[in-house]
């Protein structure tokens, strides 16, 4: 199976091809199709295995479809992830990918100044890629409008446990929309990552590469 077999918006196929990503991986082949027919997905998936396209390609595809972009208030897709390294890079990812997609990619992170994240952020962001802290802080500053979400996405969830995330995950969740689509990643699986699954996913997909 080639990306030219997916039935995906040839925007999203152009960049592909100029990235050089011809062929899914083994997580992307498992996870793409499931997330596209609006599944929530557990998966159990380490960095180098191509986890960050796996979500990317169709999160980016269903809000081109949906032609939501631009046009929706507030966040459409938000991505928590443990650290300010993977913000920026998995934000990467999505502007690669999304390239000649007209989403609003936007990494968000703490250790750094509010200000030009609040105007970002009012001036309208599709996809927020946040660690949780910085996002909690400005949620209860009235700048980050979760109600319109339709995907949430949990990467790294094991490393996110292990800094001691749980608390400000939580938190967030809160205030997301019961009616949405969940993606969980965690690079390994114990009974404590399990249980915060399953009180995320409903009825999920489940792929272990
Ligand atoms: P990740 O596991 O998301 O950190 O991705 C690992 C690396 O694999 C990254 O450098 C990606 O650019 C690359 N990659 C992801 N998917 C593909 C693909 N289908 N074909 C070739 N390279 C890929």
């Amino acid at each position: 199976m080639k990306f030219d077999d997916y039935h995906i918006s040839p925007k999203i196929k152009e960049s592909l091809q100029e990235l050089g990503f011809k062929k899914p991986t083994d997580i992307q082949f498992k996870a793409i199709k499931p997330i596209l027919l609006g599944e929530d997905v557990l998966a159990i998936a380490q960095t180098g295995t191509g986890k960050t396209a796996a979500f990317a390609i169709p999160v980016l595809d269903i809000l081109e479809k949906a032609a939501v972009i631009r046009k929706a208030r507030g966040i459409q897709v938000l991505v928590m992830v443990p650290t300010h390294e993977l913000a920026i890079q998995i934000a990467d990812v999505f502007k690669s990918i999304g390239k000649y997609s007209s989403a609003k990619i936007m990494a968000l992170h703490g250790s750094t100044d509010q200000e030009p994240q609040i105007a970002k952020l009012k001036k309208g962001v599709d996809i927020l890629v946040a660690t949780p802290g910085r996002l909690f802080d400005l949620r209860s500053q009235g700048y980050v409008e979760l109600d319109y979400l339709k995907i949430l996405i949990l990467d790294e969830a094991d490393h996110m446990l292990d800094l001691g995330f749980i608390k400000d995950i939580e938190d967030i969740i809160r205030y997301l929309p019961k009616h949405r689509q969940t993606l969980f990643f965690s690079a390994t699986i114990n009974p404590v990552i399990k249980k915060l699954a399953y009180s995320l996913v409903k009825n999920a997909i489940r792929i272990q590469i």
